[in-house]
């Protein structure tokens, strides 16, 4: 890439570079990842104090910061070791103290001389009934101000707030007049200041309104940050759509038949989905789109027309699933309408070994097998593909990012499809997966009751097994979810075993079933077997069956220690009932007393049943990085945008930036190169790593 435009290079010069701030100020700076001037204009005051002057103490609300000009009194020395050092101050109403307990006679005697006139500011508190402001913030002559309302940024310990504000407004100084790259339109509809005036706007408050995110001035300014962001996405996905693919277009035969053999008809949203996969698949580039739908919304049957596409233009198709038990399923799910079909489908998974394997691999290598569904060891070295046209990877929460470039290096023409149930508010999703198309399954197929969600402490665990018992005699099939006590698989199994050992206590024998990650493969299948064939109707587990899993005679859910789980996980856990035409209930049992989070997340998910707004919910209550799982969310750190209050400016960054690259791929206009400005600037180095070669 070629290097950063010169008119920057003073906001990319060390910090000592600034006045005032040496190594140690430096230091304390880079615990709040702040390197360099750039990174500080960028770091916004998060309050502010008020220093208006007042003309008394008297005037003022105490305690409380106060700026009052006086006329210095006496000095009173301490009268003995550990006691402070007072000084008398007169304004225009009374008398009180400025008090010392460190420094020299001497500092104070020059700071504070008696019989002139001072500015001082600080705050006042009532002692023993006299007013008095140990060590003022400041003391200034008569002809100097202090801004009225000081910005105050986020502090590390030993940081001086006066120091902060001298450093960024030298900073600020550095601040080049940029070129505009934001849409002129949307800068005139929203009244935005420019780049440079908003930074200045941003450090400058007047008062406690303008540190709110809704000022004109942090609007604009999280909009740069939102629209770098969104210019690197957009650009990913356009080398991404530039980079060849393969025409696969279908002729509709297989997925004629699969429809005739379907007990049901697709919902619209389905088949609107379908279409979408089969022009993108027609297209001759590679496919990179996402297929977003809540639980239960049918996601695998759109997955099966898609794959079908694949097999209909001569091709393979391959679908991922995150679980063994998942694969299992959607295989087992999947064949006989591939059979209604005539088309050969076969399950490969890490279980699979020696010749067995082998006479699979092989058959996949000549074309005889024309859809493999598996785990991830579908992607093993030695897997080949005879014609490898469609991959989709379900539940791609599951899997990290990793996996998704394997996929690349496998498949570099194959079109991707990922799938995924975790709603994701659109604002995150536009984040983490801004450079892949979408398609939204938003409607689920007809004749679904509700499901019936409540909660109930612990303590009424007798209660919960005696209703259990009731409803498991009635020929109900429920799943009973083993608290997630620690990070620990082991744990986790513990509490599960106890909890299986004391279900068939009280239900019976052959009664329950039970699956856990840790259990041997084989016990793990003839559990989830017996399950789904009715012969056991409970069926104890950890969060294995979190994910995909279906049984749609099943109608009861509980969820042990529901408080400790997440949001999206505790509705992707309910999602597992509620597939039958039955009345479900989902039991969320909770350990007393709960937190206010955690009463006002499980309140969510007893008045919703709509991921999306469960997701949206979600968000407000915890941080952005949290929705998704921190550790590999993969999502960058703004410094200015803040993706709840913000998320409309998201979409509008979106749009904006695929509107500018369609425009003008190589950002070579003046807007394009403002553009670049902006991506130098926010360190964008994917795309101008994605430029320097396009
Ligand atoms: P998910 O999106 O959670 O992966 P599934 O694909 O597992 O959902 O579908 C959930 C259930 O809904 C399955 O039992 C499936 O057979 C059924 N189903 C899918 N599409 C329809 C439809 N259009 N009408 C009725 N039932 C459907
Ligand atoms: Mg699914």
């Amino acid at each position: 890439m070629t290097g950063r435009p010169e008119p920057l290079f003073p906001l990319f010069a060390g910090l000592e570079t600034l006045p005032g701030v040496g190594p140690k100020t430096a230091k304390l700076l880079a615990n709040l990842a702040v390197a360099t001037p750039k990174d500080l204009i960028f770091t916004l005051p998060t309050s502010g104090v008020d220093r208006t002057p007042v003309a008394s103490v008297r005037d003022a609300v105490l305690p409380g910061v106060v700026t009052v000009p006086v006329t210095v009194g006496h000095h009173i020395a301490p009268s003995a070791r550990g006691r402070p050092y007072r000084i008398e101050v007169e304004d225009a109403k009374t008398t009180f103290q400025v008090v010392y307990f460190r420094g020299s006679a001497d500092l104070h005697a020059r700071s504070l001389p008696t019989g002139q006139r001072r500015i001082i500011s600080g705050k006042v508190e009532l002692y023993d009934g006299v007013a008095q402001m140990p060590h003022p913030d400041y003391v200034l002559s008569e002809n100097e101000t202090l801004p009225a309302f000081e910005p105050i940024y986020p502090l590390t310990a030993g940081l001086a707030a006066k120091l902060m504000r001298r450093a960024v407004d030298a900073a600020l100084l550095r601040v080049p007049e940029m070129p505009e790259w934001v849409d002129s339109q949307v800068v005139a509809e929203k009244s935005w200041p420019g780049f440079a005036d908003a930074l200045r706007q941003a450090h400058h408050p007047e008062d406690a309104r303008d540190l709110s995110p809704g000022t004109v001035a942090r609007q604009r300014l999280a909009y740069d940050e939102l629209f770098a962001h969104q210019v690197t996405l957009a650009l990913a996905r356009s080398t991404e759509r530039r980079r060849k693919g393969v025409v696969t277009e279908g002729d509709g035969r297989l997925r004629r038949k699969v429809l005739a053999a379907l007990p049901y008809k697709p919902t619209v949203a389905q088949q609107r989905c379908v279409q979408e996969i089969a022009d993108d698949m027609a297209a001759p580039r590679r496919m990179n789109r996402l297929l977003q739908g809540d639980v239960g919304s049918g996601k695998t049957l759109v997955a099966l027309m898609s794959l079908l596409t694949a097999v209909e233009a001569g091709g393979q198709g391959v679908l991922m699933a995150p679980t063994e038990i998942l694969a299992r399923q959607h295989a087992e799910g999947l064949r006989p309408l591939a059979d209604a079909a005539g088309v050969v489908l076969e399950l490969l998974t890490g279980r699979d070994k020696g010749k067995e394997r082998q006479a699979k691999l092989d058959a996949l290598a000549r074309g005889d097998i024309q859809i493999l569904v598996g785990t991830h060891a579908v992607f093993q070295r030695d897997v080949a593909f005879d014609d490898l046209r469609l991959a989709v990877i379900d539940e791609q929460h599951r899997f990290g990012v990793r996996q998704r470039m394997l996929l690349g290096e496998k498949a570099a023409t194959t079109d991707v499809l990922v799938m995924t149930a975790t709603p994701i508010p659109r604002s995150l999703a536009l984040t983490q997966y801004g450079d892949m198309d979408l398609s939204v399954l938003d409607e689920k197929p007809p004749g679904r009751t509700p499901i019936q969600t409540a909660t109930v402490p612990v303590s009424r665990m007798d209660d919960v097994v005696a209703k259990l018992r009731a409803a498991v005699t009635e020929g109900r099939q429920a799943y009973w979810v083993c608290p997630l006590v620690e990070e620990s698989e082991v744990v986790d199994t513990t509490s599960a075993e106890e909890r299986f050992r004391s279900l068939r206590a009280a239900l019976g024998e052959g009664v329950v079933g039970m699956v856990h990650g840790q259990m041997p493969p084989a016990e793990k299948d003839a559990a989830m077997a017996d399950f789904i064939a009715g012969r056991t109707s409970v069926l104890v587990a950890t969060t294995v069956i979190e994910v995909g899993v279906n049984v749609p005679n099943a109608s009861i859910m509980v969820i042990e220690r529901a408080e400790t789980f997440g949001l999206a996980q505790l509705h992707q856990l309910r999602g597992r009932v509620g597939r039958g035409a039955a009345a479900s209930t989902c039991l969320l049992m909770y350990k007393a007393p709960l937190g206010e989070t955690a009463e006002a997340r499980l309140r969510i998910l007893r008045e919703s049943g709509d991921g999306f707004r469960i997701s949206e919910e979600d968000l407000a209550l915890r941080g952005a990085g949290d929705v998704i799982g921190t550790a590999q969310s993969g999502l960058p750190r703004f410094r200015v945008a803040d993706l709840e209050r913000h998320a409309a400016l998201m979409e509008l960054a979106s749009r904006d930036a695929r509107a500018l690259l369609s425009r003008d791929p190589a950002l070579e206009t003046d807007r394009g190169r403002a553009a670049r400005m902006l991506l130098w600037l926010t360190e964008q180095d994917r795309a101008l790593r994605l430029l320097s070669v396009g």
